[in-house]
């Protein structure tokens, strides 16, 4: 192995159904590096930690440049780190590691890259700031709220689990919230509704193998006006976006947000600015 050649990968565990690899080999091509973007599983066990401290070492070292981090690491990776952004240190989870000079840097780049892909979005292009519904109140919502309240928006969280979105916000101190569990979705949403211009989904539902399943009640009419952003990019669209294209609504899925995340981590491993086009084909064409 050559001594240029830039080292990437992501840890986390299952890694096999991952997109990461191709936006990042997309990326070094796109950018005409010399490199690599290796998988390294860390499955639950006994030496999960020492597997982890082994491969943070030879990121430490420089050997490794970056490392994407997914679930289940996001939170659990932290105090191995010795820097952390503001960002990440707000939002609780770090999806992206800088490594060299002894030290490791960790970031999270789900927020920005969400905000990004919304403001590329024609429907937010002109737009104030206003209201949000989040459903869900995991890993990826903290991203999301996060992101919307540094700019200016106001946030609802709606998740089946109250307490675990009154978690969120006990952690997230800055967001405004009104938590309601899904199913009662249908009355409390009355109050709010015409305030409305973005629902963002951060479950699972929609993707395998919930592929026909929507996190929005089927017998609650939409918002009028509002934009409808599923964060799950496979299938492309989910019954979540079916539903509210047919009630005449706009929306989009996760791609944008994914190829965005990427293009910042990759830029905070190289300084480089990828083409987001270049990335964005590399899954379209593996899609078909
Ligand atoms: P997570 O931490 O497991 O959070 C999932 C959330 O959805 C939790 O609040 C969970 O509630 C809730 N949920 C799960 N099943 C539900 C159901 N049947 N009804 C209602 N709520 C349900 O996962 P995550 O990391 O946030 O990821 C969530 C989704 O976002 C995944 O599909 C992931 O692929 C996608 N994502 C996309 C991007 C992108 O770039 N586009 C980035 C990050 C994540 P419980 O805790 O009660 O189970």
């Amino acid at each position: 192995m050559t001594q240029d050649r830039l080292r990437l990968g992501l840890i986390g565990y299952p890694l096999e159904h991952s997109f990461s690899p191709r936006l990042h080999l997309a990326a070094l091509r796109a950018c005409g590096l010399n490199g690599e973007y290796r998988l390294y599983p860390i499955p639950p066990g006994l030496d999960r930690g020492e597997k982890l401290k082994e491969l943070l070492d030879s990121l430490r070292r420089g050997e490794v440049k970056g490392l994407n981090v997914t679930i289940p690491l996001k939170q659990e990776i932290m105090p191995y780190l010795d820097e952390l952004a503001p960002a990440a240190r707000a939002i609780g989870a770090v999806n992206t590691i800088s490594g060299g000079d002894g030290l490791l840097f960790g970031d999270n780049t789900d927020a920005p890259g969400f905000l990004a892909d919304l403001r590329r979005l024609e429907f937010f292009r002109e737009g104030r700031p206003s209201t949000a519904l989040i459903l869900g109140a995991g890993g990826a919502a903290r991203a999301v709220i996060h992101a919307l309240r540094q700019a200016g928006w106001q946030v609802i969280v709606a998740a089946r689990r109250v307490e675990q979105a009154r978690e969120l916000v006990d952690e997230l101190h800055a967001i405004r919230f009104t938590p309601v569990a899904l199913r009662d979705a249908l009355e409390a949403i009355s109050d709010w509704r015409s305030a409305l211009t973005l629902i963002v989904n951060t479950t699972p539902l929609g993707m395998a193998p919930w592929m026909e399943t929507s996190p929005w009640p089927e017998a609650l009419p939409f918002p009028e006006g509002v934009f409808v952003y599923d964060l799950v990019y496979n299938p492309a669209q989910t019954l979540f976006i079916r539903r509210a294209r047919r009630a005449g609504l706009k929306a989009a899925n996760g791609l944008g947000m994914l190829v965005e995340q990427a293009a910042l981590s990759f830029e905070r491993w190289t300084g480089l600015d990828v083409s987001r086009a270049e990335l964005r084909n590399a899954i379209l064409e593996f899609q078909g």
